[in-house]
């Protein structure tokens, strides 16, 4: 202590304040002593300079120190104030001390060591209560920080004591749950929040001390409360803090959002079905037209007759194709078009591309070439469909633009690893050629290179935005390079997996040449509410002499069949009372006895994936879709039925066994040799089982049979032995495996006569 301290004594009595100072002066403090007599002229001094500890005699006369003492002590820096009474009343130190003295004494102790002891004390008091008044500010100035962060976040925090009664709440949004103003504390949280009772539900799993955490909806606000327990060292619950966010925003997003992905959904949907119900509705009538316009081919017309008759089949063909290119587009543009992953041959979707293009281009006198590369894999996984798609399109495309010369579709390997191969297809014609600032428009949907294009060629503009969406879809890429007036060249990449080899397909001559006798006296149940179908179905199946039953509705269909027996039914799916599927089920599930197995040919007016496989779904054995064309029909029903070819024997073709012999006759004959001593002994096996009804056995044999069959490229006889194969792992009856038998003998019993021939030739 250096600095000299600055005493004041409040005394009335002269003596005393002398006694004081005299005192003073004896001990070992550096002081600077003032005296005054009352306290009005004690808070005047104070006023004007401020003294380190005050002196303060509590019986001045008329009044006690208590005043001065609270006037004293309420200034900025409170001064210690002891007070000095005249004898030892712990009365009034007690009151005194209470109103914020820092010490008394009374005057017999008013000596050098008592006075010295007393200031030392006061001012040690002084400090400590200065360095408290510090502590408590800050301690304040950060409740406030808190309570305004608190106050002004989308938050409320909370806490409450194990008997359920908040001891803490504030945020902002409190005022949601009780009077502006009111405080939550002490009030009880199941009578606050009586009638909330999820909240009540929460508090009351949260104070048996779990964890809570729960989005709740109070009036139309959401909060997300978490209340997590607190135990005290001993492991008792000390009290439950919480916090409630408010995410009112953000759960109406999500449900907006909800709203908005089901109205999307819903819409989508209602774009699949305006899109399935107008081509059930278009092509409808336009089946109708095209099937009538084939019929009436047939009939005897005169020329004039036959030239209208054949601009209404191009235009039926061509409205036909648009309505399945705008199908087709807007499919994809909804994303439902599914690229599929089966095994095909290349060769086979190129020959079916050159069969139907090759009358238009000979019509033209355009020659349409077809080179494949020699490593080109012939065995692909991909789509099939879709690669046809596009080629015919483009095909298509460069025979109309093309007056003379050719049209060159070309097919090279890129690269190939791991079992994938990457395929290049050009398209390259010799025609009118296409403007090079049009290379990029011509693949936009609805365009075309000029208006006169339209007037002189036809077409939508669709073709090519289908194309490359499809190469897209495929992960591929599509490029045109064009000379005008030189001719165009398409050229798109595509990736495909390379496939083992695939069963072998029934040759299409068999699928263009079925003996219409052989359907004769089937009992055909035809289910078409649709007239002019019905009357085409008629028509088509007219030269067969089939008994044909027509029913106009789905539970016309059922009914009949309650009592009379028919081979085969062909049924529309979308017919009144009972549908399609409706009656397929029906008859899969309810029906016991004659009708049961029979087989069931769909007929849709759409060819959408989803649909053929809800036909097989609800049991139906073969789909078809409209227009129908005859020769798929009968193909069809043939397969169905099991029907042979009464007139049609295997052609017996050496090719591939000659192939194999290198130039050795002997092998050939050799081989001939053995397939006529084997195959009569494998026909007597298979007769010995079918008598024994020993099926399994039967499906073996047929396995067996198949191999030297397709060596000698015997392939009606090969088709019955699989179909006799794998006929074994379904229900059969025992009558159609009968059936096949039959005509594998009778078809085996030529080919041996062949074979024979064959071996005298070598
Ligand atoms: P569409 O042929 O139905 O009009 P596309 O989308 O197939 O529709 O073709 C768009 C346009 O691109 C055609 O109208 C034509 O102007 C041009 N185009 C397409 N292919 C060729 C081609 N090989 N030669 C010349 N122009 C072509």
């Amino acid at each position: 202590m250096n600095q000299s301290i600055k005493i004041l004594y409040v005394e009335s009595n002269e003596q005393d304040a002398r006694n004081f100072q005299r005192e003073l002066g004896k001990t070992s403090l550096k002081a600077v002593f003032f005296t005054v007599r009352s306290s009005s002229e004690a808070s005047l001094m104070s006023d004007n300079q401020s003294f380190d500890i005050v002196f303060l005699d509590y019986h001045l006369p008329g009044e006690n120190g208590l005043a001065l003492l609270k006037v004293l002590r309420n200034k900025v820096v409170p001064v210690p104030v002891v007070v000095v009474t005249n004898y030892a009343d712990p009365k009034i130190a007690v009151q005194m001390m209470q109103a914020g003295a820092s010490d008394y004494i009374p005057k017999s102790l008013l000596n050098a060591v008592g006075l010295e002891q007393c200031v030392r004390n006061s001012l040690r008091y002084s400090e400590l209560e200065q360095v408290r008044d510090q502590v408590e500010l800050s301690l304040k100035s950060a409740e406030e920080k808190l309570s305004t962060i608190v106050s002004n976040t989308p938050v409320i925090l909370f806490s409450v004591n194990p008997k359920g009664e908040f001891t803490f709440a504030k945020g902002r949004n409190l005022g949601v749950f009780m009077p502006e103003g009111a405080d939550l504390v002490g009030e009880s949280v199941f009578d606050v929040f009586d009638g909330y009772d999820e909240f009540i539900h929460q508090m009351k799993i949260a104070l048996t001390g779990n964890e809570v955490t729960q989005s709740l909806k109070f009036g139309d606000m959401v909060y997300q409360i978490s209340c997590t327990p607190r135990f005290n060292k001993r492991g008792r619950l000390e009290e439950i803090v919480g916090i409630a966010y408010d995410v009112t925003k953000r759960a109406e997003a999500e449900e907006s959002l909800m709203k908005a992905k089901l109205l999307a959904e819903q819409t989508s949907k209602a774009k699949q079905d305006f899109i399935a119900n107008m081509s059930h509705e278009i092509r409808t009538p336009m089946n109708a037209i095209v099937g009538f316009a084939n019929l009436l081919q047939d009939t005897k017309l005169s020329d004039v007759q036959k030239d209208y008759l054949q601009t209404i089949q191009l235009s039926g063909d061509n409205l036909l194709n648009l309505i399945n290119d705008i199908l087709d587009f807007s499919k994809i543009e909804a994303g439902k078009l599914i690229i599929e992953k089966e095994p095909f041959v290349l060769g086979e979707t190129l020959l079916s591309l050159e069969r139907v293009l090759k009358g238009k281009s000979d019509e033209k006198k355009v020659k349409l070439n077809l080179q494949v590369d020699a490593d080109v894999p012939s065995q692909l996984i991909g789509d099939a469909n879709r690669l046809y798609q596009v080629l015919m399109n483009l095909v298509s495309n460069a025979i109309k633009f093309t007056d003379k010369g050719s049209v060159t579709v070309r097919v090279q390997k890129v690269s190939e690893q791991e079992n994938k191969v990457k395929l290049k297809f050009t398209v390259t014609d010799t025609g009118i050629g296409i403007p090079a600032d049009k290379f990029d428009a011509i693949f936009d949907g609805f365009s075309q290179v000029s208006s006169g294009t339209t007037r002189k060629y036809g077409g939508t503009g669709l073709g090519l935005a289908i194309v490359r969406r499809l190469i897209h879809l495929q992960k591929g890429t599509i490029k045109v390079t064009s000379e005008l007036r030189k001719g165009s060249t398409f050229e798109f990449e595509l990736k495909y997996a390379l496939g083992v080899e695939k069963e072998v397909a029934l040759p299409a001559a068999i699928i263009s040449n079925i003996d219409a006798k052989i359907f004769a006296g089937k009992k055909i149940l035809l289910a078409e509410d649709n007239r002019m179908n019905q009357k085409l179905i008629q028509n088509l199946l007219a030269p067969l002499s089939v008994q044909l039953t027509l029913v106009d509705n789905g539970q016309a269909a059922v009914d009949i069949m309650e009592n009379s027996d028919f081979d085969l039914l062909l049924l529309d799916i979308q017919m009144p009372i009972l549908d399609g599927f409706e009656v397929a089920t029906h008859i899969r599930k309810e029906v016991n006895g004659i009708n049961a197995e029979m087989p069931i040919l769909a007929m849709t007016a759409h060819a959408f994936k989803e649909e053929k496989e809800a036909c097989y779904k609800a049991g139906m054995n073969a789909h078809i879709s409209k227009p129908i064309q005859k020769q798929e029909l009968l193909k069809v029903m043939q397969d169905l039925l099991n029907l042979s070819n009464s007139s049609e024997a295997d052609v017996l073709d050496l090719s591939y066994l000659k192939s194999l012999s290198e130039g050795n006759d002997a092998f050939v004959r050799e081989m001939l040799t053995i397939f006529s001593e084997d195959i009569p002994q494998l026909m007597a096996q298979l007769k010995v089982s079918m008598d024994a009804e020993d099926l399994k056995r039967v499906g073996q044999l047929a396995h067996k049979y198949r191999s030297p069959l397709s060596l000698l490229k015997l392939t009606r006889l090969e088709e019955i032995m699989k179909t006799m194969e794998h006929k074994v792992g379904e229900k059969v009856q025992l009558e159609e495996m009968k059936k096949l038998f039959e005509q594998a003998c009778s078809l085996t019993s030529m080919a041996l006569e062949s074979v024979q021939r064959e071996i005298e030739n070598h």
